[in-house]
């Protein structure tokens, strides 16, 4: 799409370039989504390709993305084979409505920072306990976790001028099985609930998303399906389910049960011990 009220697109190499940002600058990552629809309030656009940061950094600490990693390089990198949740990304991927050809552009960052509920790179990073940094406007870094930067239903708590630069992922969550449910009003629908769940060695990690406004992590202290589905209940206010036209608030409520328990399951194999139910 022309962006006809944009006068110059700025290439920043360094920190010091990012200085000064205001409210009618535009900061462009792969460009997927800030290309797809009128910007009527942005004059500038920063296009943060020249920066130029390693794309991944695995060290014994972890995996540092850069923000404007793409979704096919995070993909398409080899890992420690130790590291069992990394089949977490592509299931991720597979969550977006985005085809692969997106992948090529759309990175982790830009996913994170438009905060939508369907945004499966927040489910992602939720759900491995990630530390997102971020640079501020006013030259200071910022580092919250996932649901930290995440407020409400496109809302994230950058302010003009912030970036994104990061986002981390402990090797200690990258070492834990993992696996995501999904599901949508149609086959190839914006999904209506994303549930991660990660084996701990007290329990499961639930990561809830899509479903709920902003992303909820829930750290409970059992691997029994009923049981996990029972914290994942009590932790979610009903408030936080909503309803729009990929789906109703009570639906949502009901299937991040249905999906919580097939992660449950997978995770522990618990669906033989009940009669093979699942
Ligand atoms: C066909 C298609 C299907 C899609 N399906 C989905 C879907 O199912 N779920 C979903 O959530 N999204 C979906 N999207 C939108 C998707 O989130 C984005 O296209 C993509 O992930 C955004 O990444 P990007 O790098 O292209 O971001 P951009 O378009 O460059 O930027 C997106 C937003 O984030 C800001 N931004 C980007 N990077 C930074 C940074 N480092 N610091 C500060 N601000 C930054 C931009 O200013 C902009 O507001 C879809 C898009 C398309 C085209």
């Amino acid at each position: 799409m022309d962006l006809h009220t944009i006068d110059s697109v700025e290439m920043p190499r360094t920190r010091a370039d990012l200085a000064g940002l205001c409210a009618t600058d535009g900061v462009m990552a792969g460009g997927t989504w800030l290309m797809s629809e009128p910007q009527l309030h942005l004059r500038r656009i920063i296009d943060l390709s020249a920066m130029d940061w390693p794309a991944l950094t695995i060290t014994e600490a972890g995996l540092e993305i850069a923000a404007t990693c793409s979704i096919s390089t995070l993909l398409a990198a080899t890992y420690p084979p130790e590291w069992a949740a990394v089949g977490v990304f592509r299931q991720a991927a597979q969550a977006l409505l985005a085809s692969f050809k997106i992948w090529q552009n759309a990175t982790i960052g830009g996913n994170i920072c438009l905060g939508f509920p369907a945004g499966a790179m927040i489910s992602m990073a939720s759900a491995l306990d990630a530390e997102l940094l971020v640079w501020k406007a006013d030259g200071t870094d910022l580092r919250c976790s996932t649901n930290e930067f995440v407020t409400g239903i496109a809302r994230t708590i950058l302010r003009p001028g912030d970036v994104l630069r990061s986002i981390r992922l402990p090797a200690a969550a990258l070492r834990q099985p993992a696996t995501l449910r999904k599901i949508a009003m149609s086959p190839l629908g914006r999904s209506g609930a994303v549930v991660i769940g990660r084996a701990t060695p007290t329990g499961i990690v639930v990561s809830v998303t899509a479903a709920t406004d902003v992303p909820y992590v829930i750290a409970t202290d059992s691997d029994d399906p009923a049981d996990v589905v029972a914290q994942v209940y009590s932790s979610i206010p009903a408030h936080a389910y909503y309803s729009d036209p990929h789906g109703e608030a009570g639906w949502r409520r009901q299937v991040t049960g249905v999906l919580t328990r097939a992660v449950v399951v997978e995770l522990t194999g618990s669906g033989r011990m009940e009669g093979g139910r699942s």
